[in-house]
């Protein structure tokens, strides 16, 4: 049974039911949101976001705070949603969800208050006028996000345009629409006013609605292939969007690392939330000399990973039945030229039909499909290279380049590494932290995606930078009003001679 499955309806509006990946039990059915409903959940927004971005931040932040305190005391309700959707650990969930989640609320709630305070640049030029710079709401923001983070990926971009004073339109995927929707219940609970984030449960047919729906910017999060749909639309639309899409990073082991903490980055990396994760490690280069090493230490815990579905346990099952094909198509095909199994390589039918055992590939070659399409599973492919230019270069041979980790006692020679690197980003001697650090903007190069999140900069881009040039002496009129005439000119070319043509002149510019 498929975990997303039509219902039939009499009224001709569709319908899904929804199963869990782990028991394939139902969890219960939403409506999909058709293109009127999502204009007319547009319209109520539009009208709180008024109110909302009258409040000052200072009584946002009280809500972020209020938000804190329900999911804290309440965290066992949301855990066992979450878990329900996506078959994870208990341990995952908190670790994946809800701690990012807490951190999210408050992180949003301090700092945005400085993110978007006026700022009063000096002007370089025109010493007589000043300028204000005035970080206003773009309004209305649609937010469409992916199953492999349900509740955190639809929570914090959600934070960041509320705490820059917007209205939210939330659509969260279809495989896991519930962990989307408690975004909103917990929203409510904290007293945000009714119609400022509102859920529009449904599949792509709402997410495509809600890109032409008159919101004023769509922050996407999912796969390449729809977020250049969403692209396209947006650009047709003259909508601003972001563009947080799919991954192949690489991991560099470099002769002097630390074998025994890369061995566990690198299993960490790869198969927490069974590789269903936009940066976990999808391919790891290790330099020759240690690479017998390293793999022997990254087999030895692969091996020790529980699998499981109640209880304690390491890895569950697999989120999404079609993200299972890819895995075994990315399996088959590298065998089948030539790559060797070193465990795993086959689903795990005694726990279930989701489950598929942790894999670790040798012997692969740079052209074969795991190496260059996004798995999104558990598949760890290592390759022996001579040196760490090598690497580089290996690793930089994608049409992604969303993030990466170099490892190395020498942390001088891992940032020289990790410039060369074309991602948006690059842990040290971790594992795919970048979108935890929340100071760090976050985002994708190439087909990986466009724009970024999180930080300062995240709050901004919920806003638009709006300067506001004020007189500093108010003369009757300015030299360059009509009428036009040759003496004015000739003063204006005295400027630029002083200006452009002398030192001093330069040096004051
Ligand atoms: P997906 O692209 O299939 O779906 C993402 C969302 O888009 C869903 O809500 C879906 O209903 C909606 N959608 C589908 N068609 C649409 C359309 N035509 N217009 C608008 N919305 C539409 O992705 P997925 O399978 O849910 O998620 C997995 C992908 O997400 C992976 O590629 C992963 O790397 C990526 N991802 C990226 C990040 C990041 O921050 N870069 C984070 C998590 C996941």
């Amino acid at each position: 049974m498929a975990i997303v499955q039509p219902v039939e309806t009499s009224n001709g509006h569709r319908r899904l039911r929804v199963a869990s990946p782990a028991t394939k039990e139902v969890i219960g059915e939403i409506p999909v949101t058709n293109l009127d409903e999502v204009k007319a959940a547009v319209e109520r927004a539009r009208a709180a976001q008024k109110k909302w971005a009258a409040r000052s931040i200072d009584e946002r932040a009280r809500i972020m705070y209020r938000a804190v305190d329900i999911l804290s005391k309440k965290q066992e309700q949301y855990i066992g949603v979450i878990m329900r959707e996506t078959g994870r650990s208990h341990f995952e969930t908190v670790m994946m969800e809800i701690f990012p989640a807490l951190d999210s609320l408050t992180y949003y709630a301090k700092t945005a208050k400085a993110a978007l305070a006026d700022e009063r640049p000096g002007l370089h030029l025109l010493k007589v006028k000043k300028l204000l710079i005035n970080y206003k709401p773009l309004g209305v923001i649609g937010i469409i996000t992916p199953w492999n983070g349900p509740f955190i990926l639809s929570l914090n971009p959600t934070v960041q345009a509320l705490m820059g004073g917007n209205a939210v339109i939330v659509k969260p995927s279809e495989v896991t629409p519930f962990s989307g929707a408690m975004v909103a219940e917990l929203f409510r609970e904290a007293g945000l006013p009714e119609d400022v984030l509102q859920i529009v449960p449904g599949d792509g047919e709402t997410g495509a609605a809600l890109v032409q729906s008159g919101v004023d910017k769509i922050s996407f999060t999912g796969s390449v292939a729809t977020g250049r749909k969403v692209g396209e639309a947006c650009g047709k639309n003259l909508v601003p969007c972001t563009l947080e899409l799919g991954g192949k990073d690489a991991m560099i082991v470099c002769a002097d690392a630390d074998l025994e903490r890369a061995a566990g980055g690198a299993v960490f990396g790869a198969f927490f939330n069974n590789g269903q994760v936009c940066v976990s490690t999808e391919r790891v280069y290790v330099v020759e000399s240690v690479a017998e090493e390293f793999t022997r230490r990254v087999l030895e815990k692969v091996r020790a990973l529980r699998a499981g579905a109640v209880g304690e346990y390491d890895v569950g099952p697999m989120i999404w039945p079609r993200q299972i094909d890819t895995v075994e198509r990315h399996i088959d095909e590298a065998v089948k030229s030539g790559a060797t199994l070193l465990c795993g390589g086959k689903r795990n039918r005694t726990l279930g039909e989701l489950f598929y055992e942790p894999t670790v590939l040798v012997d692969v070659t740079h052209d074969m499909a795991v190496m260059r399409d996004e798995t999104f599973g558990p598949i760890l492919p290592i390759v022996r290279v001579k040196d760490e230019d090598e690497a580089i270069r290996l690793a930089n041979d994608s049409r992604y380049g969303l993030s990466g980790t170099v490892w190395s006692k020498d942390e001088a020679k891992a940032i020289a590494i990790a410039r060369r690197l074309d991602t948006g980003s690059v842990c040290i001697n971790d594992s795919s932290l970048s979108y935890g650090v929340l100071e760090a903007p976050f985002g994708g190069r190439r087909e990986s995606g466009v724009g970024q999140v999180n930080g300062a900069l995240g709050v901004r881009n919920f806003c638009f930078a709006q300067p506001i040039v004020i007189d500093r002496v108010a003369p009757k009129e300015e030299h360059v009003w009509y009428p036009y005439t040759a003496d004015k000119e000739k003063v204006l070319q005295r400027i630029i001679r002083w200006v452009w043509g002398t030192p001093i002149g330069r040096w004051m510019s």
